[in-house]
């Protein structure tokens, strides 16, 4: 019980601070940098190439990792940062002229975000890519002459839906700071479900856009702030790829990638344990592929909780390893048994036989979903006077788990 408590606590403070690596550390630097004047020598060349830097590492990036969403992000970024530098305030907003080119970009840009966020991946130098490329340069064209030519429009923007003295310290008439929230709370609630990278990316990303037009009354920081909202979306395409490499995509499990790396950091004392579900080719051909792949996800989460301190990895197809550092075989073998058990025990409901691959707007759930059950085999093994290698530990733990299949399965061997 008190284990299972401190895992949650652990699990609760490593969402926490996963929620600010790298984009929240990112942003909080720059904040940093700007505020001390830190930059202020190199400020001249930052502002001359930093730009362009970004967003030529973002267009090679989405290019290279068919991230075309990303790139196109990015290129939304440093259009409207060069377009503020060249054409905009760089100071006090003082001409109708810049007042127009501030507006149309502050208004466009969350809007933007949240639509490539959106946008299905389609690629970057095909028609589609092409499209997305003159939607992106059309939009601030129209608005910029739409106001131009509509004063009045401004007198709807500028519409004081609430009498509070801290909104008008915003450069951003009322409508634009509660357009902002919305979307920052859309992106934040995302990252409340979701741990992928490019969501906390774009949140985070966003912050940086708005400390820029905020900083854009100030002359400078505008150009930093833009680079690290792009600099924030490069580096979540770079966890993105880390976390495709490193991570298996059925069960979400770390991959045998991981299994690699974790063997490194091994001490001297630790246990391996292999696990491979029995009979699953024979289970596959009775209820199928799809069903076997719902399945391994469900034993998958069985193996995350089985306790002691064990890190569960794929190691590929129906197998899996856990490793427990710093327990020896005798401390580990009760937390496999009961593992073992709740695999046995369990009652894995199914979805839909025959369910199409995207999910259907109306779903058309049994009322009572066919349920199936499956058993493991595990096999253990520690480092010993014969067994000094980590790859001999995870061989010897293979033969106890041949030994367990032998032995007529459904059991542990260690
Ligand atoms: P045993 O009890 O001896 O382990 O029998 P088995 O049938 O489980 O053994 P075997 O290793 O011969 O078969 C493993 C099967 O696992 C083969 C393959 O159909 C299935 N399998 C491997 N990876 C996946 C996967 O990602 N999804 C699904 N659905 N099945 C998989
Ligand atoms: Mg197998
Ligand atoms: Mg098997």
């Amino acid at each position: 019980m008190e284990e299972i408590t401190i895992n949650r606590i652990f699990l609760i403070l490593r969402k926490f601070f996963g929620f600010f690596i790298p984009g929240g550390l990112v942003f909080i630097a720059s904040l940093v940098c700007v505020h001390q004047n830190f930059l202020d020598p190199w400020l001249p060349q930052i502002e001359k190439l930093l730009p362009y830097f970004i967003l030529g590492v973002g267009l090679l990036l989405g290019w290279r990792f068919h991230r075309s969403r990303l790139a196109f992000v990015i290129l939304i970024l440093m259009l409207s940062e060069r377009a503020l530098y060249y054409f905009g305030p760089g100071g006090l907003i003082s001409t109708e002229n810049e007042k127009i080119i501030f507006h149309s970009i502050a208004l466009l840009l969350p809007i933007n975000m949240a639509l490539f966020y959106l946008v299905k991946e389609r690629g970057l130098f095909n028609f589609a890519g092409l499209f997305r490329f003159l939607f992106i340069l059309v939009q601030p064209l129209i608005l910029y002459f739409l106001l131009r030519d509509n004063p009045d429009i401004f007198n709807y923007l500028n519409h004081k839906f609430v009498d509070l003295p801290l909104l008008d310290k915003f450069n951003v008439p009322q409508a634009v700071l509660f357009l902002y929230t919305g979307i920052f709370l859309l992106f934040f609630i995302g990252t409340l479900f979701s741990t992928k990278p490019v969501l906390r990316g774009f949140f985070w990303s966003l912050a940086a856009i708005a400390a820029a037009l905020h900083a854009v009354n100030t002359g400078s920081g505008a150009t930093i702030y833009f680079s690290t909202a792009g600099l924030i979306i490069i580096l979540s395409v770079i966890e993105t790829a880390y976390a495709m490499a490193y991570h298996d995509e059925l069960t979400g499990l770390p991959a045998r990638r991981s299994l690699n790396t974790t063997m490194l950091t091994l001490g001297r004392r630790y246990t391996i344990a292999m696990l491979d579900i029995d009979f699953f080719k024979k289970f596959n051909d009775r209820y199928g592929h799809d069903v076997g792949d719902q399945v391994l996800c469900m034993v998958a989460s069985h193996i995350r909780r089985v306790g002691g301190g064990g890190k569960p990895f794929r190691y590929g197809g129906e197998e899996f390893t856990i490793v427990f550092p710093g327990k020896s075989k005798s401390d580990v073998i009760l937390y496999l048994e009961n593992l073992r058990q709740s695999i046995a025990g369990a009652q894995f409901g199914l979805r839909g036989k025959n369910r199409p691959k995207k999910t259907p707007k109306k779903r058309t759930r049994k009322k009572n979903p066919k349920t199936v059950s499956v058993t493991v085999s595990i096999g253990a093994a520690e480092p010993g006077r014969n067994l000094s290698k980590t790859a001999e530990v995870i061989k010897a733990a293979d033969q106890a788990l041949y030994r367990a299949k032998k032995k007529g399965r459904n059991c542990v061997i260690a």
